[in-house]
Parts: C-alpha cells; structure tokens; sequence
C-alpha cells in the first residue's frame, strides 16, 4: 500500500513551502511529472501517479529521448499528488533544499498492465507518457534496490538531441532554475548552475510570476 510516511518525516511543514502528505487521485488516476531540482546536486524528479501518490525516481542526468542512452533513476520516497504543481525553493538546510521547476506534466498510460504498483513491485514498467516534452513509449527496470533505470524505446519521438539542453525552462511558467529563485527568495547563483545560461536572459523570455494563470494538475476534472 502506497504511503506518505518517509515523506512526513523528512520534511518540516512549517519550514518548507512543499505540499502537506495528503493522499488524493487526479480524474485520470495517470498524472506523470519530471521536476528539475537544484540541491546539492542538479538531479530530474520523475513521478507517476499510482494508489493515490506520485511513485519516484531522482534521474541525475534526466530523462533522454535517445534510445540507446540508459539513465540511472534511483527510487525516492512517494510524494503526494499535489507535489506535481510545486514549483518554487525549498530553504536552504531543509530536506532537499534548492530551487525546484515543473520541467514536464501531463499523463501517462501504462502499457501490458492496469496495476502499475504490481508492475513496479516486479521491477519493470512500461508506460507512454503524454507530456509536452516527454511523448513516446519507455521502461523503468530496476536493477536493485532503490536503483533503476530509465529508457526509451524506439519510435516516432525518438531523437539524439538532449531535451533536458533544448528545453530547459519550466513548462508551467518558462522561467528558468535562477529566475525561479530569484522570484521566490533561493539562491540565484547556485539555481543558475542547473541551467545552460549561467545568467538568466530575460529579454523575449515570455514568463509568468507566481499566481498567473496556469492550469491545477492535481484537483479533479483536470
Ligand atoms: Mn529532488
């Protein structure tokens, strides 16, 4: 049974601006998001949605659309589901503290199988994911442990180009790692090293602060 115990544990809610440890379900049940995550090392959350939380996987390099590039995804504690839309700095000293963007969110369909907790329990899912980065067909073998690894499989959206160099910026509000610090009170500089730009660029850079209109992925009938 999927629980948000670790999580509780580590965090101090009244120090951290992340999401309470409260189970809930999107209308699809399917949500899947990738967040870049400047801490003491730039690393990709990836999560899916599944009995009521967001099961994952730190992927220090991110995730590759190139087919013969095996990344390294080590399972992490399940987030809740209200974790897919956070977007903002964890204080410095707090578990996991750093900037933190929504690099990719949409849904997924998990293929040659309903129960995706089953699935991974055996150590291997396959699953296509509808984001706006992130489309195709991939697996997430576990190798051991908490170590697994993530893969695309080859089709329509394969490509050698680096998505995580091509579109770096947060998908919900185009802003960079260090414009989201800067926006939100984190460290600017250390954010601005998990992005190519050392500086942020801001001229042409279409970007909403905090509280602009963007689409809840995690209430229901989204
Ligand atoms: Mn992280």
């Amino acid at each position: 049974m999927a629980s948000l115990t670790e999580y509780k544990k580590k965090r101090k809610f009244n120090k951290t601006p992340e999401p309470g440890p409260e189970k809930k379900r999107t209308k699809s049940g399917r949500l899947f998001v990738v967040q870049k995550h400047r801490a003491t090392q730039l690393h990709y959350d990836f999560r899916l949605e599944a009995d009521g939380v967001l099961k994952s996987w730190a992927v220090p390099k991110g995730p590759s659309l190139d087919p013969t590039v095996k990344r390294l995804a080590m399972q992490v504690e399940d987030h809740p589901v209200d974790y897919a839309d956070f977007e903002g700095v964890i204080p410095e000293g707090e578990y996991g503290g750093g900037t933190v963007m929504v690099w990719d969110i949409g849904t997924y369909e998990p293929e040659n199988t309903d129960d995706v907790s089953a699935a991974l329990r055996k150590g291997e899912l396959k699953f296509s994911l509808n984001g706006e980065k992130l489309k195709g067909s991939w697996v997430l073998v576990k190798t051991r442990d908490r170590q697994w690894l993530l893969l695309k499989h080859r089709d329509y959206y394969t490509t050698e180009e680096e998505v995580t160099e091509i579109a770096p910026a947060s998908i919900l509000t185009r802003r960079t790692l260090a414009e989201i610090a800067e926006d939100e009170g984190g460290d600017v500089k250390k954010a601005a090293t998990g992005d190519p730009k050392k500086v942020p660029r801001r001229t042409g850079v279409k970007r909403r602060k905090k509280g602009g209109k963007k689409k809840v992925w995690h209430s229901k009938g989204s």
